[in-house]
């Protein structure tokens, strides 16, 4: 079951771009984050544990030494990559200090752009000013905003420290400048339903946006929700249920829009919940399933179903 038959997916979009296969490296900056340090709030957000996504162990290394290491541990090699700084708030720090940062990854051999993932309220002008730039000499430059959900209610719930209204503001910015911008969306978020994840869905492919992660709940070690899920509070997402709403979603999002990721692992011990999110492939191959059999990604939009040039 190949994704790319039913999803516009970045690892096709860069192919069709590029001429070849271009892979994501992911290294860690050195961030924290200002959901956690007291700047903007304390205890983070509550399905949060940063080692469920971050390799600590690779953040004493410099950036190039951590670009050579990854590049080396990919199975699959490739001659063309994007350095992705992925863990924790990869703007927060001063403007100079990650001018160094971002400069140092895309100095490394073979580096074609950048990804970086943070949150929406913190990226300032200057940053977006520092991304543009970058892409004005020709690197390919991704800003990935964890979003979550559109639900104010819901960003409240879960400690975010945003809400819709943050994202609105930086998404428009970001995209007026040419920089690209990945929105992260989490399905199975406490309180939230099938309705929930339309009313997201929609509103993001509305205000427009280029790339799309979506992403199962995960319980994990260390987080405020393992807490809730011990108690009996909350209830681990089926992988019915995740299938249901990541059909949906894609469905809705129009072709063009390129999905970075439709499911999401992680590893026990670290993952308490659910269970079948510790296989790689199972809920990828389970959304694959679940479009080819009741159509594929922009089936569900107003404005129908296009095929953009490199679905095969
Ligand atoms: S998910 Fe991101 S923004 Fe939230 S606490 Fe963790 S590192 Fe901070």
């Amino acid at each position: 079951m190949q994704l790319h038959h039913w999803v516009n997916t970045l690892g096709q979009d860069l192919k069709s771009r590029y001429g070849e296969t271009v892979r994501k490296l992911t290294i860690h900056g050195n961030f924290t984050c200002p959901n956690r340090d007291g700047t903007l709030g304390r205890g983070g957000c509550t399905f949060c544990n940063v080692a469920s996504f971050a390799d600590e162990t690779i953040a004493v290394q410099s950036i190039a030494e951590q670009l050579a290491i990854k590049a080396e541990q990919l199975k699959a090699k490739s001659t063309k990559y994007l350095a992705y700084f992925q863990a924790y708030t990869s703007t927060y720090g001063e403007v100079l200090e990650l001018d160094r940062l971002y400069r140092e990854a895309m100095a490394y051999r073979n580096i074609v752009g950048l990804c970086v993932g943070t949150r929406p309220d913190c990226v300032s002008d200057a940053v977006l000013a520092l991304l543009a730039g970058y892409r004005a000499q020709g690197f390919e430059i991704w800003l990935e905003l964890g979003l979550q959900t559109s639900n104010d209610k819901t960003l409240k719930r879960i400690n975010r420290g945003h809400g819709w209204a943050e994202y609105e503001t930086v998404c428009l910015k970001a995209r007026a400048l040419g920089i690209k911008v990945c929105t992260h969306l989490i399905v199975g978020l406490p309180g939230e339903s099938l309705l929930d994840y339309q009313q997201t869905i929609d509103r993001v492919v509305t205000l427009g946006v280029d790339g799309l992660k979506l992403h199962p709940l995960h319980i994990v070690t260390g987080s405020t929700m393992a807490k809730a899920y011990a108690a009996g509070k909350l209830a681990a997402l089926t992988l019915e249920e995740y299938v249901a709403a990541a059909v949906m979603m894609i469905q809705r999002t129009p072709a063009h829009v390129v999905f970075h990721r439709v499911s999401a692992t992680a590893r026990k011990p670290t993952l308490i919940a659910p269970d079948w999110c510790e296989e790689r492939w199972k809920g990828i191959i389970a959304v694959a399933q679940g479009l080819a059999e009741s159509g594929p990604q922009g089936s569900q939009t107003n404005s129908g179903y296009l095929y953009p040039s490199n679905f095969r």
